[in-house]
């Protein structure tokens, strides 16, 4: 069984001595309540919750799984009465508004809440994580009746939310969507269609659940420029919330699934269910694009804890299993072998996931900032130049992080041998469970076209040139006068490289089209480990200057250099090789054609 321990020391560094969330906090109005006392005493709660309450259920959920009976769902164990203590602790309004029921704090401090839950336990915390979603389109998005009724109680908790984009013959090209939505003469819509993979869609947490669902209205046009945006309650409700009926949703089944087993993904069918429209018509994907960007971000957060779980489940077992001797000479005398801790690759294994997770929190963190410039912004321009900046990184956060917490959880398994292929230790189902954040929330491949279509090539270039334009402001600075000017030469040197290959493949793009989706894969893990690469720079010159300061904790700003130059020294060189791949001929991805795919 695996176990957590909340990485309090590590949060507290990236957002006071990293990225210094107090400045940050003086800069929008949810702030003013921020104070450092504040963030230091909720991250304290989330953590002890997520320690005592939720991380004992992560075993359980993954052995009991949920169980449908006749369109009803039972979680496993003790998922509901950790849910209970969730609401009544007042933790899922936490970043939203105060006239909605909220604490109206920063969203930034409800991501630092997000990773303490996801980390424990994925599969619950996915239960409050799809409500937060709802709750932000809601709020973008609905009219004042909707968020007075709905998401009031979303803040509460007491009512849950799901997002019904998938159908079964589509998941990522959502324009054939087919779900229909017959307008009323009251207004109301009529639903009528069929949803898959729908996580938390049915479930015994709540008193209702909100789903906001995608479907088309008569005679709209094909593709996506025909979908609009519904809000579906399980059961209908007067406008104070009352609970009056049961609409035309249910639970058709539940899907028997690789991991999440606490999380039910289930199957919504929607027979003339009553809904109505939140935002324009036709307009409904871009809105959905609210609840798509939230829980992408949720999504990037499930990567760095696959990494932080991995890593602090398999160090334990590293400096506690015996094999062989050290090449360089004996270090256990007294056992019959060394400490595997004490052999490199098993170190390398180590060393991997701990930089993952803790570059990927910095990652996340500091784009946490863009989200709350966006919610708190004064002008359309501010609230638009934050989404933008934030559009940009996160395709890379979501896919880049996911990708690399798969292989955390990979090399944590194997530091164990064998015995990470065992369920005992709880190895194999830190692997299972992070297996689909690569695929949800649109796949590696979608988001990696997203970033090199959308966010570079289509954007003119605008936001990639801003984003190389800081890592060179950073490199230049600390090549001058910076602690680890190694580091920041490496950045500029990669961030170059990485302009000089961008150049070259959309120039070859302009000869072939199918070029840019051959090399959308490496670009996106390149700029991956060059984002990283950043924080990992950002991080070694906080931890060098604070250890010529001289102060306490030397161990662990130690620590993070020696894990800024693993960063830098074994993994960085990774994104030479997606550079090459990058810049290979087209024609060695496309050139095979199908009936050649099959004469083997
Ligand atoms: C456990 C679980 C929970 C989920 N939760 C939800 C949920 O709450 N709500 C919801 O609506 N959905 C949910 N999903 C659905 C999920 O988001 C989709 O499965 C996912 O987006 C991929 O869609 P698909 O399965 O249809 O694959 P497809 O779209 O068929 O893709 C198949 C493969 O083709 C690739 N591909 C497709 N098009 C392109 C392209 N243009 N360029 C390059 N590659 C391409 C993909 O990358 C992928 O590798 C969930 C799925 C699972 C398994």
């Amino acid at each position: 069984m695996t176990t957590y321990k909340a990485p309090v020391r590590d949060i507290n560094f990236v957002i006071n001595e990293l990225l210094d969330f107090n400045a940050h906090y003086q800069t929008i109005p949810a702030g003013a309540e921020a104070t450092p006392d504040m963030v230091e005493a909720i991250t304290l709660e989330a953590a002890k919750f997520a320690e005592e309450v939720l991380s004992p259920l992560n075993q359980v959920g993954d052995e009991q799984g949920c169980q449908w009976n006749d369109g009803e769902v039972t979680t496993p164990e003790g998922f509901k009465e950790a849910y209970q203590m969730w609401v009544e602790g007042g933790w899922q309004g936490l970043s939203h508004p105060v006239e909605y029921g909220g604490q109206g704090l920063p969203m930034s401090m409800g991501l630092i809440k997000s990773e303490l839950v996801g980390t424990a336990n994925w599969s619950w915390g996915m239960y409050p994580g799809l409500s937060l979603g709802a709750m932000n389109t809601l709020y973008v998005h609905g009219t004042e009746a909707q968020k007075q009724l709905y998401l009031s109680k979303l803040c509460e908790g007491t009512w849950t939310g799901t997002m019904c984009l998938t159908e079964a013959h589509c998941g990522s090209d959502l324009g054939q969507m087919r779900s229909k939505a017959e307008p009323q003469a009251d207004g109301s819509y009529k639903l009528t269609g069929s949803k898959i993979f729908i996580s938390a869609g049915e479930h015994d947490l709540a008193e209702n659940i909100i789903h906001i669902v995608l479907a088309r209205t008569p005679g709209a046009p094909e593709g996506t420029k025909g979908i609009s945006l519904f809000i579906v309650p399980k059961f209908n409700t007067t406008e104070d919330g009352t609970i009056t009926d049961r609409n035309g949703v249910k639970c058709g089944s539940i899907e028997h699934k690789m991991g999440i087993h606490g999380n039910a993904t289930c199957v919504i069918n929607f027979d003339d269910a009553t809904g109505y429209m939140l935002g324009q018509e036709n307009e409904g994907l871009n809105a959905m694009f609210t609840f798509m960007n939230t829980a992408r971000i949720g999504t990037a957060i499930q990567g760095l804890a696959a990494s932080e779980l991995a890593y602090q489940n398999a160090l334990p077992y590293a400096l506690d299993r015996y094999s062989m001797r050290s090449l360089s000479g004996v270090k256990n005398p007294d056992k019959a072998g060394d400490a595997i801790i004490h052999h490199p690759d098993v170190r390398r294994m180590l060393l991997t996931a701990r930089a993952f997770a803790e570059g990927g929190r910095a990652m996340i963190y500091d784009a946490a900032k863009y989200s709350d410039r966006m919610v708190q912004a004064e002008s359309q321009e501010d609230r638009d130049a934050a989404e933008n900046e934030l559009g940009f990184l996160t395709p890379i956060l979501k896919a880049f992080l996911t990708e690399t917490g798969l292989e955390s959880a990979s090399n944590a398994m194997q530091v164990f041998g064998g015995h990470g292929f065992i369920k005992e230790h709880g190895m194999e189902q830190i692997y299972r469970d992070a297996r689909i954040a690569t695929m949800y929330e649109g796949t590696t491949g979608i988001q990696a076209m997203d970033l090199i279509g959308r966010k570079v090539v289509l954007d003119g270039f605008k936001l990639y040139g801003g984003f190389c334009k800081k890592l060179y402001k950073f490199g230049f600075k600390n090549l001058i006068s910076g602690k680890r000017r190694c580091y920041s030469a490496k950045l500029i040197g990669y961030t170059l490289a990485w302009n000089w290959h961008t150049v070259k493949m959309v120039a070859r793009a302009s000869r072939n089209r199918d070029a840019v989706g051959a090399a959308s894969y490496d670009f996106l893990m390149y700029s991956g480990y060059l984002s990283m690469a950043y924080y990992w720079a950002m991080m070694a010159e906080v931890a060098a200057n604070k250890l010529a300061e001289g102060g306490e904790d030397k161990a662990f700003y130690e620590a993070k250099l020696e894990t800024a130059e693993f960063y830098f020294s074994r993994l960085l060189p990774r994104a030479k090789g997606h550079a090459g791949c990058m810049n290979s001929s087209t024609d060695s991805v496309m050139a095979m054609s199908l009936d050649r795919f099959t004469a083997r």
